[in-house]
């Protein structure tokens, strides 16, 4: 018998495969899912561990004697595990299960927010910022009397950070900027800004939610204070996600939510609360949806991160040419690092409708805002055409792309 090809000797359509959501047709044409920034698939190895949990283990966790509380408290605690290994994290205690990446960043908000943030203080976030990296931090300067500093970008969607110091102000007591742009793909120079945050001893929160699944992330090589992100985006189940942050400032911050598991003792009198990460772990957690994220991991981690890299930037590269030379296509978005995020637009064409017409030739991309007005707002744009790519996409899906815009085209004239 032969030996089983190892995770590296795998073609990528092997591994296309592995996805049986991409094997349908969609309105008589066969699915090419170019929406990967909204939610990522699920291979059958993430589908299989949902399956085993919910056929095997399913019940709660933290609580029971009961040989199946205590198979589903190991399985779930072993999560915690890969999410260390996933960034480098030192300690369990700095991995807190939430409900996703707006999740872990309204924790950040209203919880370091209680701790630290007083009339008068500033908090500097990026133009690139996604919506839930912005309107918690607005909700939390309302209610404190503080405000917010933005990082501006130019016309290709990169960072300008010559201002930056300025930017870092005595008054400034966190920054908060995404690792990856899910409106236009650009990569931050995230190290930088950590770094020179770092100097003014002002921590950083990073929205890693576009970057996981897409790249090694190593939050003590980075100096992160929060890294925060979601299974969905990274071929896991929706529901759950991670907040990452260092142990001295988590021990510092407040609960966020509260109620069962987050507590040591209750009484009348008063209540003592759980260490980490538990602290920050209210109710009952997404369970099954956590063992899922947990295959998905493994799953990425099989892959190799380098490899994925490269096969989404050699996806990206196609693409970019591709459309770059249609007549009537603009790129939004064009900054010199990018991930695997192409925004574009069609002269006299709604995003909406060359959203519509692709759907209808079985071509998913989002259209819209992307939950980053502020970005469509700086670079005059309402709204775009969203393609984004994973490993899982292949030639003939930038093909489709392609020819469905040349449709797009031809239907407006
Ligand atoms: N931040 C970024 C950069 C995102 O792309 C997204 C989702 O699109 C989010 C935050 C919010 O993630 P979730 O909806 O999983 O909480």
């Amino acid at each position: 018998m032969s030996a089983q090809p190892t995770a590296l000797s795998r073609s990528w359509e092997e591994v296309r495969a592995d996805f049986p959501i991409l094997a349908q047709s969609i309105h008589g044409h066969p699915l090419a899912y170019l929406d990967t920034a909204a939610s990522a698939q699920m291979p059958q190895q993430v589908i299989d561990r949902l399956v085993w949990y919910h056929s095997t283990l399913h019940s709660n966790v933290h609580r029971g004697v009961h040989t199946l509380s205590q198979r589903a408290t190991q399985a779930f605690e072993d999560v915690r595990l890969k999410v260390k290994n996933l960034l480098n994290a030192r300690s369990l205690k700095e991995c807190i299960f939430t409900g996703g990446t707006t999740d872990a960043i309204n924790l950040v908000a209203h919880s370091f927010g209680k701790a630290f943030l007083k009339e008068g203080d500033r908090v500097l976030l990026s133009a690139l910022e996604h919506h839930a990296n912005i309107v918690p931090w607005q909700r939390i300067c309302e209610e404190v009397g503080a405000s917010i500093d933005v990082i501006p970008i130019n016309d290709r969607g990169e960072l300008i950070l010559d201002g930056l110091d300025d930017l870092l102000t005595e008054r400034t007591r966190i920054v908060g900027v995404n690792h990856v742009s899910n409106a236009l793909g650009t990569v931050n120079p995230i190290e930088e800004i950590i770094a020179r945050a770092h100097a003014r001893d002002i921590p950083v929160l990073i929205d890693g939610a576009q970057a996981v699944a897409h790249m090694k992330v190593d939050v003590q090589a980075l100096d992160a204070d929060f890294y925060a992100f979601s299974s969905h985006k990274l071929c896991g189940p929706t529901g759950i996600g991670v907040l990452y942050g260092k142990e001295h400032w988590l021990e510092k911050m407040p609960p966020y939510r509260s109620g069962g598991d987050m507590i040591l003792n209750v009484s009348w009198e008063g209540t003592t609360y759980n260490g980490l990460p538990h602290k920050f772990e209210a109710g009952t957690p997404s369970i099954a949806a956590g063992v899922g994220m947990g295959a998905a991991i493994d799953y990425l981690q099989e892959l190799g991160f380098e490899r994925i890299a490269a096969r989404e930037a050699e996806l990206l590269d196609k693409a970019t040419e591709r459309l770059s030379a249609i007549p009537g296509v603009r790129l939004i978005g064009t900054a010199e690092h990018k991930a695997s995020v192409l925004s574009f637009d069609i002269e006299g064409v709604h995003p909406h409708d060359i959203g519509s017409i692709l759907d209808s030739e079985g071509v998913a991309i989002r259209a819209g805002h992307h939950c980053a007005q502020p970005v469509m707002t700086r670079l005059g744009v309402p709204a775009t055409a969203r393609a984004s790519f994973a490993f899982y996409n292949d030639d003939q899906d930038i093909d489709r792309l392609v020819a469905g815009i040349y449709s797009v085209k031809e239907i407006f004239g």
